[in-house]
């Protein structure tokens, strides 16, 4: 039987910090100060482009046509409660895109901003 090791990012570090949680469960994934850009859309409307995002499992990867061009990317899950909370980018074909090489997207309704 296998135990979930789940993180809990620390919020004392710098007071202005909010922690993103998952919205299902409010399993930490990351921390605003990870936020490259708040200026992403995802399927179900806003979503951001986070450095690191903790507490996830990828999914199967894959080709997809965004609007941006062909990317591969993956879905990432929740690990404690599987909400497939966004994806992550694996490999982008273009130079000018990339910089989201190994960043994670993470859809603004899914997710809830702890202060
Ligand atoms: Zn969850």
């Amino acid at each position: 039987m296998g135990k979930l090791f789940l993180l809990y990012l620390d919020m004392e570090d710098d007071e202005a910090e909010g922690v993103y949680c998952c919205a299902k469960c409010k399993t930490h994934l990351s921390q605003s100060g990870e936020i490259i850009s708040k200026s992403f859309q995802g399927y179900t409307g806003k979503a951001w482009l986070f450095n690191k995002v903790v507490n996830i499992y990828q999914g199967e990867c894959e080709n997809r046509n965004m609007t941006t061009g062909i990317h591969k990317v993956a879905d990432i899950y929740c690990s404690n409660c599987q909400l497939n909370v966004g994806w992550k980018y694996i490999k982008t074909y273009e130079g000018s895109q990339k910089y989201k090489e190994g960043k994670y997207i993470l859809e603004k309704r899914l997710v809830c901003e702890l202060k």
